[in-house]
C-alpha cells in the first residue's frame, strides 16, 4: 500500500493512525534514508499515544523506551549507528521483543541476522517537497484488520 504524505504533518498524522491500528505487540521496520521522515513517524505515534515529552533519536542510546496510554510499552530503535550487529545481543534484543510491546526500528539492515522477521515494514523515500510511504503487512493474522483511515477513505494496508 503506498501513500503521499505532503508534509511533517501528514507523516505524523499517519503515525497517530497506525498507533489506533497496530496490535499491542508489533514489530515494525522503519526503511528510508537519513531525513526520510522515520523519527516523525515514530513522534506521530507517540503522540497520539499521549506521550507528551519530547521524542529523541535513539541515535546514540540505540533505544528510547516509553509506558504510554493503558500501560502499554514502546521501543524506539535506531540501529543507523550499531557497528555490529552482535551489539544486539548485548544489550538483550530478544528481551525487549518478547515483551508484549510495539515496537519500530530504524535502520533494521544494521541489525541483519539479529532481528526477526517483522509484523509491518514501512518505507519512506523523499518526493519533492513530500515523502512516499509504502506500507507492507507481513503477519497474515494482522491483515485483515488493518484498515487506516485516510483523508475519510477507508486503506486496507
Ligand atoms: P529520519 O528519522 O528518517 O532520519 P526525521 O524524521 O528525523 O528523518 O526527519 C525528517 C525531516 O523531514 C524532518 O525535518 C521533518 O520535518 C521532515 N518531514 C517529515 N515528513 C515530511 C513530509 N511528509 N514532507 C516533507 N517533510 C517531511
Ligand atoms: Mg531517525
Amino acid at each position: 500500500m503506498k501513500l503521499t504524505l505532503l508534509n511533517e504533518q501528514e507523516t505524523e498524522l499517519l503515525g497517530a493512525e497506525l498507533w489506533r491500528v497496530l496490535p499491542e505487540k508489533c514489530l515494525v521496520f522503519l526503511h528510508g534514508d537519513l531525513g526520510a521522515g522515520k523519527t516523525t513517524l515514530t513522534r506521530g505515534v507517540l503522540r497520539a499515544a499521549g506521550h507528551k515529552g519530547a521524542v529523541k533519536s535513539p541515535t546514540y542510546t540505540l533505544v528510547e523506551e516509553y509506558t504510554l496510554a493503558d500501560n502499554r510499552h514502546f521501543f524506539h530503535f535506531d540501529l543507523y549507528r550499531l557497528k555490529d550487529p552482535e551489539e544486539l545481543e548485548w544489550i538483550g534484543i530478544t528481551d525487549y521483543l518478547a515483551q508484549q510491546s510495539l515496537c519500530f526500528i530504524e535502520w533494521p539492515v544494521q541489525g541483519k541476522g539479529f532481528l526477526p522477521e517483522p509484523d509491518v515494514e514501512i518505507s519512506l523515500q523523499t518526493v519533492d517537497d513530500g515523502r512516499s510511504v509504502e506500507i507492507k503487512v507481513h503477519a497474515q493474522n494482522l491483515v485483515n484488520q488493518l484498515t487506516v483511515n485516510w483523508k475519510n477513505k477507508d486503506i486496507l494496508l
